[in-house]
């Protein structure tokens, strides 16, 4: 059986995040799934990887009330609410319970024949060995960013999105490097905002307690969608929170200004977008920017698919090699394990 390290830099599993705030008087939390949302299974073998979870009820169908909302320009009327679709069991749309990280912690729980190292960033491949080209050996050094080493591996597979791809494989020798760059990911602004109770939600999304809609997408608005979370299977137990994802292209154009400007922006345009009197304004407001959220698609173009470099045993690959989301992280691995099989 191979033998897998994973190198993480950060403290947790990635972008299926989930931030929470505790209220000190209730004790409950207010709860936000700030990246993924939710994932789809179109495949066959996604679909059966995911069975076992979804038996246990830690992976749960999310079959939304999703509505298309017009803000209008004045806080004292309602916006524009057409019913656009309810997702379904047959072409689900699925959560992790009770929390999005749930899932990965769960993956990171039972894996096996890997070790899983947190708060280790992998220094770019070139960066302490200027002779990997060369080398016969086919077994390669990693090091940390402090230059300590990490350890010889017969392969390594590179899963950073793909400007850190870039640059962990730059200068190395890499076969496929020219192809890193060509699928372009943009930015994500995400707004999380809380109420203290249901009552106190803005008319908007208190329609007799719980609202008729869970997600919006909406229209002449630098927001893309809102989420609900306190509706999500599972989640009734939260206190009101409301999970809202910016549009990619105005997120990218803004991606490097002021944070408090960002976040009063997105502020202003979800009170457009649900119409709130200063009585019913959230009392929990939080921002996050991701640089790179989501792959820009071309449904006329194949996607680019893993990048195997056979002579150094090297991998580049990661849901942008994809359609960008969940399941491509799935379909990837796929094409990694057997890229690897093939090679042996
Ligand atoms: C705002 C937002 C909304 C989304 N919505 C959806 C959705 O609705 N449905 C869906 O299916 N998908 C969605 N996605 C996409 C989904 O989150 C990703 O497809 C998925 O998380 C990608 O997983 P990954 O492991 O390939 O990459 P990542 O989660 O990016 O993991 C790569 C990891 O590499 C680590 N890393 C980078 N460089 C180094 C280094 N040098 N050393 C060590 N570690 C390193 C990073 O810290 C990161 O954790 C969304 C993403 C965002 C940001």
């Amino acid at each position: 059986m191979p033998q897998i390290t994973i190198f993480e830099k950060s403290r947790s599993v990635g972008r299926l995040a989930t931030r929470y705030r505790t209220d000190s008087g209730t004790g409950k939390n207010w709860q936000w799934a700030f990246g993924a949302q939710f994932f789809t299974a179109k495949t066959t073998s996604f679909k059966q990887f995911i069975t076992p979870w979804l038996d246990t009820g830690l992976l749960q169908p999310w079959c939304a009330q999703v509505i298309d909302l017009t803000p209008v320009n004045n806080d004292t009327q309602t916006p524009d609410i057409h019913i656009k679709e309810q997702w379904n069991t047959v072409q689900a749309r699925y959560i992790s319970t009770p929390k999005m990280t749930s899932w990965g912690r769960t993956l990171t729980d039972e894996l096996q024949y890997s070790t899983i190292t947190f708060k280790t960033r992998v220094a770019p491949l070139a960066q302490y060995d200027n002779n990997l080209v060369e080398k016969g050996d086919k077994k390669t050094e990693l090091f940390d960013d402090t230059g300590a080493s990490l350890g010889h591996f017969d392969w390594v597979i590179c899963t950073a999105p793909n400007a850190q791809a870039t640059e962990i494989m730059a200068e190395s020798g890499f076969a496929e490097q020219a192809k890193i760059s060509e699928p372009k990911m943009l930015a994500c602004y995400t707004l999380m905002l809380g109420w203290n109770s249901v009552e106190q939600l803005p008319r908007s999304l208190n329609n007799d307690r719980k609202s008729v809609w869970d997600v919006a997408y909406l229209n002449n608005s630098v927001l893309d969608r809102i989420f609900i979370e306190h509706q999500k299977p599972a989640h009734e137990d939260l206190l009101p929170s409301l999970t809202i994802h910016a549009r990619n292209d105005w997120s990218e154009q803004h991606v490097d200004d002021d944070m408090e400007m960002i976040k009063a922006q997105l502020l202003q345009a979800a009170r457009q977008a649900l119409s709130w009197s200063d009585d019913h304004a959230p009392s929990q407001i939080d921002c996050h920017r991701w640089r790179y959220a989501a792959t820009v698609t071309d449904s006329d173009k194949e996607a680019l698919g893993i990048l195997i470099d056979e002579s150094h045993q090297w991998i580049v690959s990661g849901d942008w090699c994809g359609q960008g989301n969940i399941e491509s992280c799935y379909q990837m691995a796929q094409q990694t394990v057997e890229a690897i099989n093939k090679a042996k």
